[in-house]
């Protein structure tokens, strides 16, 4: 059980992202019941009392990070395999992704949620690739962190093998997903409705699990592209923009999550804005996977009129890492080089996506993605004492731009502390490591996928 309360004293910087996006210099948090009761200088909170005291007088504090968009399942077990003159991976993906076993799944999750927790990611969003959820419950529960999960349906052909369901099984998948698993391991399980894509579903099917959506309270999210193709092909099947469809099925709306969503034009934005319509945009992956940030990303734009967006880090094949604060710098500097304008994406925009926007994008931003009183007390400790936060005038730029997830110290979920100087204690990892490996390579050789181990010879 965690301690019923937790003080950390006296921080050298708290970034809270609150309504006036206070930064407090000397500032101590008090935790009680998985909550924050009290926020402020430490001087003001002298009295407060707690079970534990955690000196923070070399911490930078910010709110846990969100990750919107990553398939947590598969990549794990042959991550960097991919060489980079293959042009799109994804028919390998989809195959050894189906080709999981429960065994395997259960592995490579426990990797995905220690590579997630060490970075400061608290709750992230698996867009319905994970098979087996049953068999990846306990590792959940054990590594404390919030995950939005979802049965990943189509009803349609694909080019790449994806479950598929006739429409009405579809929706009953989807149904029972939802009854089963919403609301599980105190809150911190949250199931939402996830069609795989336009191109994969019918209209109806897309239509129906809006509603189930709507009447459960909960969101939908599916992959979602636009540019010049994806707009002529859409305009050829349904006599508008891929956006434009979504709005003329009635498929947008607050609580309803677009993955990517690279190459929306203008009158698609104000579709997205006009309907409160969230994003998830995954900047390491548009960049690794040459997507055309210069051409095809929105972000400032998008930004501009408003729309919630969330960062993410795809599949750990794409963007290679599940590393929060690296999007964020991402975010922040793609556009100032593809615009040649150094004033687009601030740090500020980049750690607001990576918190509270991307809070409110996932539906999750009364709970979290600021620290305030009444929010659960979700937060991240990054460690000062490190060469690349030398030397610390501005905590948002030297988060954005000097430091990565390596100076994550400490990490808290629902008032628990999950990584707890620089150690998580959830799973051996070594024996991981070493068992993923192995997994890695059987998973190789029974889906017959082989790439040579590197363009350099290893002798
Ligand atoms: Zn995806």
């Amino acid at each position: 059980m965690p301690p019923q309360s937790l003080k950390i004293d006296n921080a050298r910087y708290i970034i809270t992202v609150d309504p006036e996006r206070r930064i407090i210099q000397d500032g101590s948090i008090l935790i009680e019941n998985g909550s924050v009761s009290r926020v402020g200088k430490a001087a003001a909170l002298a009295n407060a009392k707690a079970d534990r005291v955690i000196d923070a007088r070399n911490f930078v504090v910010t709110p846990g990070f969100l990750n919107g968009h990553m398939h947590i399942s598969y990549a794990h077990a042959v991550r960097g395999i991919f060489p980079d003159n293959l042009g799109s991976p994804l028919s390998h993906v989809f195959k050894l992704q189906m080709a999981m076993t429960e065994e395997e799944e259960h592995a490579t999750t426990l990797l995905g949620l220690v590579e997630l927790v060490k970075n400061g990611t608290v709750c992230f969003v698996d867009p319905g690739s994970t098979k087996f959820p049953d068999a990846c419950l306990q590792a959940y529960q054990d590594a404390g962190i919030r995950v939005i999960l979802g049965d990943c349906v189509t009803d349609q052909d694909a080019p790449f093998p994806l479950p598929r369901y006739d429409t009405a099984e579809a929706v009953k998948r989807t149904m029972s997903f939802l009854k089963k698993w919403q609301g599980r391991l105190d809150g911190r399980i949250y199931a939402w409705a996830m069609p795989f894509s336009p191109e994969t579903c019918s209209a109806d099917l897309l239509k129906q699990l809006k509603r189930v959506a709507d009447e459960r309270h909960t969101c939908l999210t599916l992959h979602h592209n636009s540019g010049p193709q994806a707009r002529k092909d859409s305009q050829a099947r349904n006599g508008h923009t891929p956006t434009e469809y979504l709005e003329s099925i009635g498929v947008l709306g607050p609580n309803v999550v677009l993955a990517h969503s690279l190459g929306v034009d203008d009158a698609e934005i104000e579709c997205l804005a006009r309907t409160g319509t969230t994003v998830a945009m995954c900047p390491v992956t548009a960049a690794k996977g040459g997507r055309g940030v210069a051409e095809f990303g929105r972000m400032p734009e998008l930004l501009a009129k408003r729309v919630k967006i969330a960062l993410g880090c795809d599949s750990p094949n794409n963007s290679n890492h599940l590393d929060i604060v690296r999007a964020m710098n991402m975010a922040a500097i793609q556009y100032k080089d593809s615009r040649q304008d150094m004033r687009l994406i601030p740090a500020e925009s980049a750690l607001e996506m990576a918190t509270l926007t991307g809070a409110q994008a996932l539906g999750v931003g009364n709970e979290i993605g600021s620290i305030e009183t009444g929010k659960r007390a979700d937060l991240v400790l990054f460690d000062t004492q490190r060469p690349e936060w030398q030397t610390l005038f501005n905590p948002v730029n030297n988060l954005v731009y000097n430091a990565d997830g390596r100076s994550v110290h400490t990490v808290i979920i629902d008032g628990r502390v999950v990584v707890d100087a620089y150690r998580q204690s959830f799973v051996d990892e070594p024996k991981l490591y070493a068992k993923v490996q192995e997994m890695g390579e059987k998973l190789m050789a029974r889906t017959d996928t082989t790439f040579p181990r590197s363009r350099w010879q290893i002798v």
